[in-house]
């Protein structure tokens, strides 16, 4: 079973002058195969910040503390390394690959992740099974990567490549914000059967409660000021959606 364990973890963001302003102040958190944990917290806390470090973007500094994917140093691999051990992460804001279909971009990275290419005759199963279930047009295999995709689209597409790359950790940040009801519930379906298969540890950053009355969180961290300052089981969930973020913004002082 995979264990991503994260200790004391200090983050900077690079400003563009070259300054650092710190952002994570010590975040302590583990996430095993087979375990839904959620991020709770208000705008601007830092819950991005902690996705991008993990997932090794260059404009994150890390300052302080530990990253390790069954006891390897994951801050010390590329971007490309964390993904080979299994991390996953679905980004808030996606990039366009101008001139690469989707198809040929599953295929790559599937490949690129396990060392091999994909049996093609059951790669073409699963991929038309992964976007069946999530209601997508056949057709969008054949779209480039991101371009003119409309919000669900964008959604829909992380979706399919976490359930087809089936990695040990997988980092879903904002995955609910613009989808309308159906699109949600869709979505939500694919995040539940990567959980239900059992080999996928998740972590659902959101601020939102929406998308864990379809995904029932095993743990819940409130994240405010760039550190966790609660935890508890799904039901502190449906306590946030009661009482919102102003009782740990009044104790920690106002977010960054
Ligand atoms: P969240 O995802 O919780 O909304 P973020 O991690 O996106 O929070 O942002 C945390 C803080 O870091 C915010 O105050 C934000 O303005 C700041 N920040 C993030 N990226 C940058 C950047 N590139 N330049 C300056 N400030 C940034
Ligand atoms: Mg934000
Ligand atoms: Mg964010």
């Amino acid at each position: 079973m995979s264990t991503l364990e994260i200790r004391g973890l200090q983050v900077s963001v690079k400003l563009p002058e070259g300054d650092l302003k710190p952002i994570l102040a010590g975040v302590d958190l583990t996430v095993r195969a087979g375990e839904t944990h959620a991020i709770m917290g208000p705008n601007g806390s830092g819950k991005s910040t902690l996705a991008y470090s993990i997932a090794g973007h260059p404009r994150y500094e890390v300052t302080g503390g530990t990253v390790t994917l069954d006891g390897e140093d994951v801050l010390a691999m590329s971007v490309d390394e964390r993904a080979r051990a299994g991390l996953f992460l679905a980004m808030q804001y996606p990039v366009e690959v101008p001139g690469v279909s989707v198809a040929n971009f599953l295929r790559t990275a599937k490949t690129a992740i396990d060392g091999e290419a994909p049996k093609l005759r059951t790669w073409v199963g699963e991929l038309k099974s992964s976007m069946e279930k999530l209601q997508m047009d056949p057709a969008f295999a054949q779209r480039n990567v991101n371009e003119g995709f409309s919000g669900g689209e964008k959604k829909r597409h992380e979706i399919v490549q976490m359930e087809l790359l089936k990695p040990k950790i997988a980092i879903l940040d904002e995955t609910d914000s613009g989808l309308d009801i159906d699109a949600l519930r869709v979505v939500s379906g694919g995040i539940s059967r990567v959980r239900e298969a059992g080999d996928t540890g998740l972590l659902l950053i959101t601020h939102y409660t929406r998308i864990l009355r379809y995904v029932k969180p095993d743990f819940v961290h409130v994240f405010v000021g760039g550190k966790i300052v609660e935890e508890g089981g799904s039901e502190l969930a449906d306590k946030l959606e009661d009482e919102g973020y102003e009782r740990y913004l009044a104790g920690a002082g106002p977010a960054k």
